[in-house]
């Protein structure tokens, strides 16, 4: 029996759309390969204030209806939580109809980077309740408070978005925002006791910071955490790596954070730790071109660093100032040249397609330096297609930037789905490049996902308890 129950939901397209009209692409299938870190820090929470609580992961395990609904009958949740990114919106409604179908009581609530900017559009389905904005931890536990143990008020509880029957009407409520968590360190650690860990071929990820001091106009990271970079102590990230290596055997770590190297100090002081501990286990991160220096990446790699990943977007000056990446095609080759003299074994550089001042010239000019930066650094560049999330700069100015966003839905409004048309490109120019490149580079993805696959395996003694 649970007193919540949070479910990470499928993304559909992911498995159709793509698949369905090029079979023999199936190595564009996302990797959908780590634990839902978010889920499991409210689920953390939420148990370490009383509650039972079950997660759900059908990004990784997919159920039909009659399991869903099985899986609620037998757990007696009196509120459904999911989360919710742009792509899984029509999903989502799916599951909430059918936690309603089950029992028309159940609180069902909402989270994540699509709802906290699209909360009243959301609510327009009658299958939900309750929206959640920004960060979950808190908003839930009060929920939790409110619906199970009858305390407080919702129009006490910060951060929410919900419906209200005045007798006459359903009106929506959306109550002042909640302040974000300036202790990060104060959070239980994320409860991946609540999912089989043996299930995902990345078990070893991690998250060190909230937010990103960059503004990229097409990235909703600076909004989703309130413009704010918030990070963890070192110490509180090196206990909570030691658990993780003592419960699941993990032996490789991901730091999942937008921006790990943000702060130089505090990545040096990752490694100091590491070298003085002869800790033993291999990590990678994601970084930026300007944020790295010959010194620091030398000391990551020391440190057991082998992996770096760069969010490098355009091979074109023009393009990289117009989306606000604030990096120069200069810094990024140096910048991998460094890591490749540092010892740094995978380098990756992720690119968009489409950006709204993309010409057939710039993407051709940036397929050119994405097979530069390979042939002569051995890095495996990556390719994503632009689409203006909400949250973004991007989408708000859609208009103004000349950008046209075709769906009515959100179920294709994603990295690997032509979405949109700028002044330059249309729908189906988008597409064809995304499909060149990943033609292109084709072997070099294949060659990293396997490598990724292979150093992932682990020796889990997950003992699949669910709170
Ligand atoms: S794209 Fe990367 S650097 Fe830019 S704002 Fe988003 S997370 Fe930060």
């Amino acid at each position: 029996m649970a007193d919540v129950v949070l479910v990470n939901p499928i993304i559909p397209s992911w498995y159709t759309e793509v698949l369905e009209v090029h079979p023999e692409k199936d190595w564009l299938k996302p990797p959908v390969g780590s634990p839902p870190l978010g889920l499991l820090y409210i689920a953390a929470y939420l148990v370490s204030r009383g509650y039972k609580v079950k997660v759900l992961d059908i990004m990784r395990k997919k159920i039909k209806k009659s399991e869903f609904i099985g899986f609620l009958e037998q757990e007696q949740p009196k509120i459904v939580g999911l989360v919710v990114f742009s792509e899984a919106t029509v999903s989502v409604f799916e599951f909430c109809s059918s936690a309603k179908e089950w029992n028309p009581n159940v609180i069902t609530v909402l989270g994540g980077p699509h709802v906290t900017f699209m909360d009243e559009e959301t609510l327009q389905h009658e299958a939900v309740d309750i929206i959640v904005r920004g960060e979950g931890e808190l908003s839930m536990a009060e929920l939790a408070d409110y619906f199970l143990q009858q305390r407080g008020s919702l129009n006490e509880i910060k951060g929410i978005t919900y419906k209200m029957n005045t007798g006459k009407d359903v009106e929506i409520v959306r109550n002042p925002g909640r302040p974000y968590i300036k202790e990060l360190d104060q959070l239980p650690f994320p409860l991946r006791t609540a999912i089989d860990m043996e299930e995902y071929p990345m078990p070893g990820t991690i998250i060190t910071s909230r937010g990103c001091p960059g503004s990229c106009i097409f990235c909703a990271a600076g909004a989703i955490s309130g413009g704010r970079y918030r990070t963890r102590g070192i110490d509180n990230v090196i206990l909570e790596i030691e658990e993780m290596r003592r419960i699941f055997k993990i032996d490789y770590i991901t730091v999942v954070d937008d921006t790990f190297t943000a702060f130089p100090e505090r990545t040096r002081a990752f490694c100091h730790y590491y070298n003085k501990s002869n800790s033993g286990f291999a990590w990678g991160c994601e970084s930026r071109v300007d944020d790295v220096s010959r010194e620091l990446l030398t000391l990551m790699v020391e440190s057991g660093c082998d992996a770096i990943q760069f969010g490098v977007e355009s091979g074109v000056q023009s393009v990289l100032y117009s989306i606000r990446k604030n990096i120069t095609v200069e810094q990024i080759e140096v910048a991998v040249r460094w890591a490749r003299e540092a010892g740094i074994r995978f380098i990756a550089c992720s690119f968009i397609i489409g950006h709204h001042s993309d010409t057939h010239d710039t993407v051709r000019q940036t397929l050119e330096f994405a097979k530069h930066l390979r042939d002569s650094y051995g890095v495996t560049p990556f390719f994503g297609m632009c689409t203006p999330y909400p949250g973004t700069y991007l989408y708000r100015n859609r208009e103004k930037l000349g950008v046209t966003i075709y769906s009515k839905g959100w179920d294709t409004h994603q990295l690997i789905y032509s979405n949109i048309s700028t002044k330059y490109l249309t729908r189906q120019d988008i597409q064809r490049w995304y499909y060149k490149a990943s033609e292109l580079f084709r072997d070099d993805i294949k060659k990293i996902e396997n490598i990724r696959l292979r150093r992932s395996k682990h020796k889990s003694q997950s003992p699949n308890i669910i709170v």
